[in-house]
């Protein structure tokens, strides 16, 4: 197999811990940056350290670097990680190279210092433009913050300084209605970002969410009006021209994240830093999520733990998202299951199609647009308890039928 041409780099500092948050974060108070944080600097080496070490280096294509809050980073600090990266594997010409930022944590000037390091694509987590939501949300920015990022954004991308960037939104949110929703995407449209990623609100265990649900201070839309929010998501997306390329994702024309589709392609990646998932090879492994542990992991490489799952549950659920559909057939042929078990599996995706939420072109499979999408979580959990119920005990997975064609 060839070696993976992208990476994933964690940067796991924010200022807060938002309250709907369990990615692995470290809170660090609101005034703290790059510039003046201790832990951010005792932190840098350590991630150098895991990237020098990488094995078998290849030019990159994609890099993204995510957290976290990325964008407290100074450029200089940034333009070390970058050096690090490029040292060890090089970037292919071309390469797509993202950062996470969010408003009210850099200023227009760390905005052109990181696009002067060859950044040329922001992911911008906006999520909301109500400061009602936003404090709710334990989000540190408000609406005048996102605006004005926004417009950096956009005066960058005009100039071409920058060749993408994309909005992250939350729908779902507590309290939030239909009218609600068509406002925010209203305003989401005026900035007229390339790209944007619209993530259902989603209650994780530990977070201060999970408590205000068990008190019942926490109240969602129902699923027909969560269903309904994103059926409109989907029309306005739609007809303001953007295409979805994946459940949570739409692009402008030749705006699709190209590292997303590393992710869902079956490919496999880098990761690099604290609470950093990477798979090449088909390997997945999760390093550890407190800098404590991984400190010690990258001493003794012993304490990494594989995320578990073996990648045919995790290939067919990203590739049933996926414009492009899975080879079902191959998907089968490749985790090792019997011929019984692959007539079982077409009879019940067969059960799904007559339905209406799976369709099939050629040999590839997907969910049906909107009404498969709508109902995703159902089916995806249907397929995976049945997956579990049939899945042989081993499982060598040499090539990826997400990303082969039929
Ligand atoms: S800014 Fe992002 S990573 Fe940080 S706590 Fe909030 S949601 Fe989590």
């Amino acid at each position: 197999m060839t070696a993976p041409r992208a990476a994933y780099l964690h940067i796991p500092f924010c200022q807060r811990r938002c309250f709907y948050c369990d990615f692995a974060v470290v809170p660090l108070g609101d005034h703290a940056d790059g510039a003046n944080s201790g832990s951010i600097a005792a932190y840098l080496p350590l991630l150098q350290a895991e990237i020098a070490a990488s094995p078998n280096p290849a030019p990159l294509s994609t890099v993204y670097i995510g957290g976290g809050t990325p964008s407290l980073l100074t450029p200089r600090q940034m333009e070390g990680v970058l050096d690090g990266l490029r040292q060890r594997f090089g970037f292919a010409p071309g390469a797509e190279i993202t950062l996470e930022m969010d408003p009210a944590s850099f200023d227009r000037p760390r905005l052109e210092g990181m696009l002067a390091l060859g950044i040329n694509r922001v992911s911008l987590g906006g999520q909301s433009f109500d400061d009602g939501v936003l404090e709710r949300l334990g989000r540190r920015h408000r609406r005048q913050d996102l605006l004005q990022a926004a417009g950096w954004l956009r005066q960058a991308l005009a100039a071409g300084d920058l060749a993408s960037w994309s909005l992250d939104l939350i729908q779902g949110l507590p309290e939030q209605d239909l009218s609600h929703w068509r406002q925010q995407l209203r305003q989401a449209l005026e900035l007229e970002p390339p790209h944007l990623s619209v993530y259902d609100l989603i209650v994780e265990p530990g977070t201060v969410f999970e408590r205000l649900q068990q008190r019942g201070q926490l109240p969602l839309p129902d699923p027909d009006l969560g269903a309904d929010l994103m059926d409109l998501t989907g029309e306005q997306l739609r007809s303001a021209g953007y295409g979805r390329y994946e459940i949570s994702n739409y692009a402008r024309p030749g705006h699709a994240s190209r590292h997303n589709r590393v992710y869902w392609s079956g490919a496999g990646w880098w990761g690099f830093g604290l609470g950093a998932t990477s798979a090449p090879y088909g390997q997945r492994l999760a390093r550890p999520r407190t800098r404590e542990a991984y400190a010690a992991w990258l001493q003794t490489r012993a304490a990494s733990q594989p995320a578990g799952r073996p990648p045919f549950d995790e290939w067919l659920m990203v590739g049933l998202r996926r414009r492009e559909g899975v080879n079902l057939e191959r998907l089968a042929r490749a985790a090792g299951l019997s011929t019984a078990d692959c007539t079982s599996l077409h009879g019940w995706m067969a059960l799904w199609r007559e339905r209406g939420l799976l369709l099939v072109e050629g040999r590839r499979w997907r969910l049906a647009d909107p009404q498969g999408l709508a109902l995703s979580n159902a089916v995806l959990r249907e397929l995976l308890a049945w997956w579990d119920a049939h899945q042989p005990q081993e499982v060598h997975l040499a090539e990826s039928p997400i990303a082969s064609s039929p």
